[in-house]
């Protein structure tokens, strides 16, 4: 089998059950959910909901992440072939949903673009793109023209935090070039006559506990790449500990607090951002209106 540098992770693995890389699965799509989905943020989710496709499997494994009984583990979800994933997009479509939102593709990129070659012509919502933001430019490139709307993470600025997190010290190195060639390929952002995006770029990032100097060098960060006024923003604050209590960050046993996530807003609103905010109180999935 041919050895995978889909991520940049370069694992180099044959992707067979007993030769598995970093993100846990085999080249055979598995998807753990497929649903209307209510809590994305307000121009995606909309009042019908987002039509979500949560692939199992992820690349970047934060030691906090929320889904990991999706993003680990092999035998969970169920295998689709390309073809049958198209006929989940219809589904979807015919369900009322308001886009396509792929959640984490990237290791099954080969069978997504498969997919999306075969039923995006005959898509009239969006598809959507979402993803951690450690992306190699090369497989974003082959998405070019199939994906509307980027939605990636920007989590980290320094590199010993995205080590210390996620093991991946060049995260922001990546990340960087992901969200230039994402901009590349979809531009400024455009809203429909309701108000829902079109398409383009929504930016993710989510403050964490202890973090917020890194938050705040995070979102500078982005202001120089790219255009604020060209992207929207949807500043995170539903960090829960609970999924990262076993891990050695003492820092990461909390949750965010008002201080820390409003000096981050702040900090966002002063360099010219605009877009959405999580309600922090019950550190839930709920969107609060644009900021
Ligand atoms: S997609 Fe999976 S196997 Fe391939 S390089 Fe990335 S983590 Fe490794």
């Amino acid at each position: 089998m041919e050895a995978c540098h889909l991520c940049p992770r370069h694992c180099g693995a044959s992707r067979t059950p007993n030769a598995l890389g970093v993100c846990g699965q085999t080249r055979q799509i598995r998807i753990a959910r497929a649903a209307l989905h209510p809590y994305e943020e307000p121009p995606i989710s909309g009042n019908r909901g987002s039509g979500t496709v949560f692939f199992c499997g992820c690349s970047l494994r934060c030691v906090f992440c929320q889904n990991r009984a999706i993003s680990r583990g092999e035998q969970i979800g169920e295998a689709v072939t390309p073809r049958e994933l198209t006929d989940i997009f219809l589904r979807l479509e015919q369900e009322g949903a308001h886009n396509i939102n792929l959640v984490t593709p990237t290791h099954f990129l080969d069978g997504v673009l498969q997919a999306l070659e075969l039923v995006k012509h005959r898509l009239t919502i969006p598809v959507l793109y979402n993803t951690s933001g450690y992306e190699l430019v090369e497989a974003l490139g082959r998405l070019e023209g199939l994906v509307d709307i980027y939605l990636p993470d920007f989590k980290y600025y320094s590199s010993k935090v995205s080590a210390k997190y996620s093991g991946a010290p060049d995260y922001r190195e990546i990340a960087e070039k992901a969200l230039l060639e994402m901009y590349r390929q979809v531009g400024t952002f455009t809203l429909d006559t309701d108000g829902l995006l079109r398409s383009g770029l929504l930016v993710r990032h989510l403050v964490l506990p202890g973090n917020r100097h890194d938050s705040m060098a995070v979102l500078s960060r982005l202001s120089e790449l790219l255009p604020v006024t060209d992207l929207r923003l949807s500043l995170m604050s539903q960090y829960t500990p609970d999924f990262a209590l076993e891990c050695p960050h003492k820092e990461l046993h909390r949750r965010v607090t008002r201080f820390e996530y409003e000096s981050v807003l702040e900090h966002a609103l002063s360099l010219g951002f605009t877009g959405y905010m999580q309600g922090r109180a019950s550190a839930s999935s709920l969107y609060t209106p644009n900021f």
